[in-house]
């Protein structure tokens, strides 16, 4: 693979051509995608005292891309792998911080239950995390999950890690007290701004949005399911998936889906195949089946209606470990998008062409609740050139052979 030049005739043309003759408007660093990533990066520069504009192609709130929907699991035994505890550990911090900072409530801690056979690879990995980390964990029976949840009845044959410090997260109010504190510091935050090119010029980076045009001596490309479209050469493996999520109803049994008495749980119900749910909040008891979604091209061909039927294989995932939930009707559907790497591990590093810019891709379904910390972390990439946390497996330079 090779580059030669930037890519001012590669990207789409999606807005009206750029407007101004004007001289661009300079800023130490630009960052654009304002979801999870993109917001929690401008605040930790801002914070810094640089000069920084943030830009979003959509109006402040939208629902299609990969950071609304009410809620969104964060929990310290990470099964996937130990290496990401470090990072919730100081992400889990950064959002008290936060919190504390904005003055909102933004992180709810339940406890979370890992559920699966002894053997599959949620349960094994959450104890490899929790052992590994001296994380505070219970292993619990199928009975003892019912006398302290009684909403769950798990089959027999399964266990659960009792994650202590689980919970879950608002995922509008944090992009939101991110963006707030940002401005406060004196980020410039343009919505409802696409960026249709960018350019390196010198020791500078030209980008040009569908109103406007400007330089900055960095650039960050936190676009989620469109960062591919924005940087076509590298041909980052990244695929798109569709994940439709439901809210049930399930009214007889109100309280026992009560944050109180529910935590947030991920159970594999099949051979590293998981669904994952929250407690009752306001829109209902939210639950979905991981990585089941249909592939598309590209965000914008994105099927987002939800049919009712879709809903089928869940409520078979589900009928194992919360039979009542399982049978509860549908009162709300969403569509988000996943951005997934063939590892699911994420992309955080410079262009290997481009070191003034740096690619963030955290998804593959699982990147919100580091969000706080990767914002810290791109904003040292950014201001001191390094960062304290092992970065290794986010590298791009994985797929260049
Ligand atoms: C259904 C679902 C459930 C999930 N559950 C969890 C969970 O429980 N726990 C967890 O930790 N993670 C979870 N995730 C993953 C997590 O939500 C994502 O990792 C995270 O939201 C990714 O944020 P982002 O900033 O990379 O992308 P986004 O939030 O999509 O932000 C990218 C932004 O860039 C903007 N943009 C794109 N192109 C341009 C352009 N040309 N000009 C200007 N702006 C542009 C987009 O409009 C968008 O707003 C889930 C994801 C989904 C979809």
């Amino acid at each position: 693979m090779a580059i030669t030049s930037g890519y001012a005739s590669k990207l789409p043309r999606q807005g009206g051509a750029a407007r101004g003759t004007m001289k661009a408007r300079h800023y130490q660093a630009i960052v654009v995608g304002l979801g999870a990533m993109g917001s929690a990066t401008l605040y930790h520069l801002a914070r810094r005292g640089w000069r920084v504009l943030g830009l979003e192609q959509f109006s402040a709130g939208h629902n299609l891309g990969s950071s609304h929907g009410d809620s969104r699991i964060i929990r310290e035994t990470y099964f996937e792998h130990p290496l990401y505890v470090p990072l919730v550990q100081r992400a889990h911090a950064l959002w008290r911080e936060l919190e504390a900072q904005s003055g909102t409530s933004l992180m709810t801690i339940t406890g979370g239950l890992m559920i699966g056979p002894p053997d599959g690879s949620v349960v094994s990995g959450a104890l490899r995390s929790a052992l590994e980390h001296h994380l505070p964990h219970t292993l619990l029976s199928p009975e003892e999950v019912r006398e302290r949840f009684p909403a769950f009845r798990l089959a027999k044959g399964l266990l659960a890690v009792l994650d202590e410090r689980a919970g879950f997260l608002d995922p509008e109010a944090c992009d939101n007290a991110h963006l707030k504190l940002a401005k406060d510091a004196g980020a410039a935050v343009h919505f409802n701004e696409r960026l249709i090119d960018w350019n390196p010029s010198g020791d500078e980076v030209r980008v040009t949005t569908d109103s406007a045009t400007y330089t900055a001596d960095r650039f960050v490309l936190a676009a989620g399911a469109w960062n591919n479209g924005l940087v076509p050469d590298l041909e980052l493996p990244l695929t798109i998936e569709r994940q439709a999520v439901f809210w049930f109803d399930p009214d007889a049994d109100a309280m026992l889906y009560d944050k109180a008495q529910f935590p947030i749980y991920a159970y594999e119900y099949r051979a590293g195949h998981i669904c994952y749910g929250f407690p009752r909040l306001p829109r209902g008891v939210k639950a979905s089946v991981m990585h089941s979604g249909e592939i598309a091209p590209d965000p914008g061909k994105l099927n987002r209606t939800v049919e009712e039927s879709e809903a089928d294989p869940l409520r078979t995932a589900l009928r194992p470990v919360l039979p009542a939930l399982s049978e509860a009707p549908v009162r709300e559907t969403d569509v988000c998008l996943f951005t997934n790497t063939p590892d699911h591990d994420f992309i955080i590093d410079f262009h290997p062409f481009f070191p003034r810019v740096l690619i963030s891709s955290p998804c593959s379904g699982h990147g919100f609740k580091f969000a706080s910390a990767i914002g810290e972390i791109q904003a040292d990439l950014l201001t001191k050139g390094k960062t304290d946390f092992d970065l290794s497996p986010f590298r791009i330079g994985r797929w260049i052979t």
